[in-house]
C-alpha cells in the first residue's frame, strides 16, 4: 500500500473517532434538553447515521435477494436486521414500508408493529403519509389469522384522513369492506352498503354530521343498486333501497332498484317498475321540453 493512503486512511480514522466523540457529547447535551430524542436514537456512529442505516439497507436488500421465501426460519434474522436499519433511521419510509410488506405473510404482526411505530412519529413527513396505515390495515385484514376488521378499519379511516380530502377509491372501499366486516357482515357489498348506509345516514338527517366519503349519496346508489341485484329479495337490501329512494325521491330514481328516470317516463327502464313521472304537459302529456307545450300550448307549470 502507497505511503499516502495508508496516510489518508489514518486521518479518516482519526476524523471518525473525533467525529464520534463530539457526536456523543453533543447527544448527552441533546437528551438533557430533548429527554425524548434519547428514546428514538442512539449515539450516533461517526455522526452518519442515515449513512449506515443506508448502508445496512443496501446489505438488506442483498440478503432478502438470497432468499426464496421469508418463513419461520429466517423471519427473525430479517426482523433483526430491519430493526438496526430502522433504529438508525426511524424516518426511512421505504425500509419500513419494504420492510413490513416482506414480513406481511411470514409475522404480520411483527408487521403491523413496525408500522404503528412510524405512524405514531411525529416525522413531519410521516404523520402526512397515508401509505404506512394503509398497509397496516391491509395486512390485518388479508394476512393476519383471524382477520381483525375493526383494527384494519381504524388504520384505514387513518389513511383517509391523511389522504387531505384525495382519498384513492381503494382506501375508500377497504375502509367501508371492513367496517362492514367488523359489524359481522360477511359479503362484500352487502358490507360494502352497510358502511355506506352509516356514513350516509350522519349526512342525511338531524344530525347534518359530515362524512369522511366523497360523493357518498352517488357511492350509495351505486352500491345499493349492485347490492339489490347479487341479492334479489333481501330483506335488509329491500329496506335499504326504500329508504334511501324515498329521502332521495326528488332525484328521480326508481322506488324499486334505485336507477335514474328521465322526463316523461312511466315506468322505470331498468326494472319495469311504476314510477312517478315528472316533466309532462299538465293537459296533454306530451313531454316538455320549454317554457310552453310543443304539442297543445299551454304554459308549463
Ligand atoms: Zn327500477
Ligand atoms: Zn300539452
Amino acid at each position: 500500500m502507497k505511503k499516502t493512503v495508508v496516510n489518508h486512511i489514518i486521518i479518516m480514522a482519526i476524523a471518525i473517532v473525533a467525529g464520534g466523540m463530539l457526536a456523543k457529547t453533543l447527544h448527552e447535551k441533546q437528551i438533557s434538553t430533548i429527554p425524548s430524542k434519547s428514546a428514538i436514537s442512539g449515539v450516533p456512529i461517526g455522526g452518519f447515521h442515515k449513512f449506515a442505516s443506508d448502508v445496512k439497507w443496501m446489505l438488506f436488500i442483498n440478503y432478502m435477494g438470497s432468499l426464496q421465501t421469508i418463513n419461520e426460519d429466517n423471519k427473525d434474522e430479517v426482523v433483526k436486521r430491519l430493526e438496526q436499519i430502522i433504529d438508525l433511521n426511524p424516518n426511512f419510509e421505504q425500509a419500513i414500508h419494504m420492510g413490513a410488506m416482506s414480513l406481511s405473510n411470514a409475522s404480520p404482526d411483527q408487521a403491523v408493529e413496525f408500522l404503528s411505530r412510524a405512524i405514531a412519529s411525529e416525522d413531519p413527513t410521516l404523520k402526512k403519509n397515508w401509505k404506512l396505515p394503509f398497509l397496516a390495515g391491509f395486512i390485518l385484514m388479508h394476512y393476519k389469522q383471524p382477520a381483525q376488521y375493526s383494527e384494519a378499519a381504524r388504520y384505514f379511516r387513518m389513511a383517509l384522513e391523511r389522504s387531505e380530502g384525495k382519498p384513492e377509491d381503494y382506501v375508500i372501499n377497504s375502509y367501508l369492506r371492513a367496517r362492514g366486516n367488523a359489524n359481522g357482515i360477511k359479503d362484500a357489498r352487502l358490507a360494502l352498503l352497510d358502511s355506506l348506509v352509516f356514513e350516509w345516514k350522519k349526512t342525511s338527517g338531524d344530525l347534518m354530521e359530515t362524512t369522511i366519503i366523497p360523493n357518498i349519496t352517488e357511492r350509495l346508489l351505486v352500491a345499493a343498486q349492485a347490492a339489490r341485484d347479487s341479492h334479489p329479495g333481501d330483506e335488509k337490501v329491500t329496506a335499504i333501497v326504500t329508504e334511501v329512494s324515498a329521502t332521495l325521491g326528488d332525484k328521480h330514481i326508481c322506488s324499486s332498484c334505485l336507477h335514474s328516470y328521465g322526463p316523461g317516463d312511466n315506468f322505470c327502464a331498468h326494472c319495469g317498475n311504476k314510477v312517478k313521472p315528472y316533466g309532462q304537459c299538465s293537459a296533454c302529456k306530451h313531454v316538455l321540453k320549454g317554457n310552453f307545450c310543443s304539442n297543445c300550448g299551454v304554459k308549463a307549470k
